[in-house]
């Protein structure tokens, strides 16, 4: 099977919330996508609930989207610590905290549940599961601990 750098990371050794270059990817033609690791809490202490997670998940992609220059997905991990950024390009991982900063902050103080995008049957395969409250809450957390754009050394923007 495929090595995948994401599972060669030390997960005890990192220091949460950062913002990490995970790789670089190039294509035939020389275009360049490059993939984040946006974690917000820390691996194996703390796991946002779903709900809330879903909530920051449909935030998230239009908050970055207004903030940073060719995104094209934001997808929760699995363990529900963070969020996979893909963009095209680069930028630096400075450039990214401040974006997420930015939206987490949007979050914790000025959106209201009709800003939410897809939250119905017909636009989310899982509309009964949101929670702007959690969303709120958690964003809260993560900027109070403040956001380092280096996942070992705690370097807060
Ligand atoms: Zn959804």
């Amino acid at each position: 099977m495929a090595k995948v750098e994401s599972f060669t990371l030390d997960h005890t050794k990192v220091k949460a919330p950062y913002v990490r270059l995970i790789t670089e990817e190039k294509g035939k033609i020389g275009d360049l996508i490059s993939n984040y690791d946006l974690r917000l809490v820390q691996p194996n202490e703390n796991a946002i609930p779903t709900a809330g997670l879903h909530t920051i998940e449909h935030l998230l992609a239009g908050l970055l989207r207004d903030r940073l220059d060719g995104v094209i997905d934001c997808s929760p991990f699995g363990c529900r610590t963070g969020f996979h950024l893909i963009t095209w390009g680069e930028h630096s991982t400075t450039d990214v905290a401040v974006a997420l900063k930015g939206a987490l902050e949007d979050i914790a103080n000025k959106i209201e549940w009709k800003d939410v995008q897809g939250t119905d049957i017909y636009s989310c395969g899982n509309y009964r599961d949101h929670s702007l409250f959690s969303a709120k809450e958690w964003a809260k957390k993560i900027l109070a601990e403040g956001i380092s754009d280096d996942a070992f050394e705690r370097n807060v923007i």
